[in-house]
């Protein structure tokens, strides 16, 4: 046993502390290993800073807006390169590509920005990160919405 699995063993006695896998009750267990799913466990140190729900929701928020521009940008110019350009309507193309390509490249850089300083938003208090996290969902879905009418408005 070494002296992390010690350690372990003895925050267990008497403590109730679910397994992180099954949630069986790991109180007074003999080792390292849960009792019932035989999954290793290990002691550590973390912080409710550290929960990632926050930091999910601005990382899908970014994700999915890159997905859908990405997508987009591929089924439409996928029919431009097969079929050719829409007649009469070259200019407004133009404009569609360009602004779902900005959009994409934008949403990549925000998306690059918060995971580059996610030490910094673990420094946030969890409230913060929430109301950061949907400030950030309702900018670029705000965006994306406004595009999108814009852009459905010049085409059609
Ligand atoms: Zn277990």
């Amino acid at each position: 046993m070494t002296p992390d699995d010690a350690a372990l063993v003895r925050w267990v006695a008497g403590h109730d502390e679910p397994c992180p896998v099954c949630s069986y009750n790991l109180q007074d267990a003999p080792d390292a290993v849960c009792p019932e799913c035989g999954v290793l466990l290990r002691l550590s140190v973390t912080s409710p800073a550290t929960a990632l729900g926050p930091l999910i929701l601005g990382i899908v928020s970014f994700s999915v807006a890159i997905g859908f521009d990405a997508v987009t940008l591929a089924l439409v110019g996928g029919s431009v390169v097969l079929f050719g350009p829409p007649p009469g309507i070259v200019p407004q193309m133009t404009v569609f590509f360009l602004t779902l390509g900005l959009l994409a490249l934008l949403s990549a850089l925000g998306l690059g920005a918060l995971v580059r300083s996610r030490k910094r938003w673990y420094r946030q208090a969890r409230r913060r990160q929430w109301e950061v996290a949907w400030l950030i969902f309702l900018i670029v879905g705000g965006i994306h919405a406004i595009a999108g009418v814009t852009l459905i408005s010049i085409l059609a």
